[in-house]
């Protein structure tokens, strides 16, 4: 796959394991590789450890999906937040932009993906089991579908509330603002604030 090469296998796999990550084609791996091995002291070796404490600490939180060093996560720990608002969001990066627009003060509940029978990925591949478990508990009154406005997200939501569906339940959507086919992350602190606070019933 990549050809002949002169470098040792070391930096082949260093450079394999980068091409992996998102946005990093195997052309800028190589670069972003070398740029490593070339900054040992100042680079290289503080990333290792970075990942290696991380690798180490973080897990995924048992209630919402988040990824943190403590188990619940800060978010699920956190008295002051309210606790009968549960935000669905498809990706801890959505979850992530959604706090930092400090827009909502609520819990958050991280599916993993959204459906898409394109991809093969239905309900049991999604982290549902826990997302209704949580729901059932009373003090839960609203669910916020954040699942953006894609294909996938839109068709997600749409099963979700039919799954949720509970008499004094109310289920939203982020009002219409959110560009479509966009997602959350990608979404400016402002535009996300102003569709949480215009959520509409779905
Ligand atoms: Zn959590």
């Amino acid at each position: 796959m990549w050809g002949h090469s002169l470098n040792s296998p070391e930096i082949e796999h260093l450079i394999h394991l980068m091409a992996r990550l998102p946005g990093l084609g195997p052309r800028s791996a190589r670069r972003a590789a070398l740029t490593l091995l070339k900054k040992r002291d100042t680079l290289l070796e503080p990333l290792a450890k970075a990942m290696s404490d991380a690798a180490a600490a973080i897990r995924t939180c048992p209630d919402c999906g988040n990824l943190d060093t403590q188990t619940p996560c800060a978010i699920c720990a956190d008295q002051r937040r309210d606790a009968s608002i549960i935000c669905v969001v498809a990706d801890v990066a959505d979850l992530w932009a959604l706090d930092r627009s400090g827009a909502y003060r609520g819990l958050y509940h991280v599916l993993g993906g959204t459906l898409s029978a394109l991809d093969g990925i239905g309900p049991d591949d999604l982290n549902l089991t826990r997302l209704i478990e949580r729901v059932t508990d009373k003090t839960v009154n609203e669910v916020i579908l954040a699942l953006g406005a894609t294909v996938a997200g839109q068709a997600t939501a749409h099963y979700l509330a039919e799954r949720l569906e509970r008499p004094d339940l109310q289920i939203s959507g982020l009002a219409h603002g959110v560009p479509v086919g966009g997602e959350l992350d990608y979404l400016d602190d402002g535009t996300l604030s102003a569709a949480m606070t215009a959520r509409r019933p779905v």
